[in-house]
């Protein structure tokens, strides 16, 4: 007997630049570090450091170019994460 609890898929997904159609994220990376500035991380290891959006941008743009249309930022908070330049790279 299965009990898993069967649910509809969410309506949205939350990005960077504001929620998004489910249907319109199109093709996603499911996981990525695009940013990542100083902090506890780059600290410990400072090859860590991604703190460049121009060169996010110029890696980004051959994903986009290839049809990609979605990333999600792994970094955890207060790790080095920055969605101000996540939405500046995404826009
Ligand atoms: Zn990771």
């Amino acid at each position: 007997m299965n009990n898993a609890v069967q649910s509809d898929p969410p309506s949205f997904v939350r990005t960077v630049l504001g929620d998004i159609e489910s249907e319109a994220l199109g093709v996603c990376y499911a996981h990525e570090h695009i940013i990542i500035d100083r902090s506890y991380p780059t600290m410990m290891d400072p090859d860590f450091l991604l703190d460049s959006t121009e060169k996010a941008i110029v890696e980004l743009s051959g994903f986009f170019a290839q049809g990609g249309r979605a990333m999600v930022d792994s970094m955890p908070c207060d790790s080095g994460r920055n969605v101000v330049k996540l939405a500046e790279i995404s826009r």
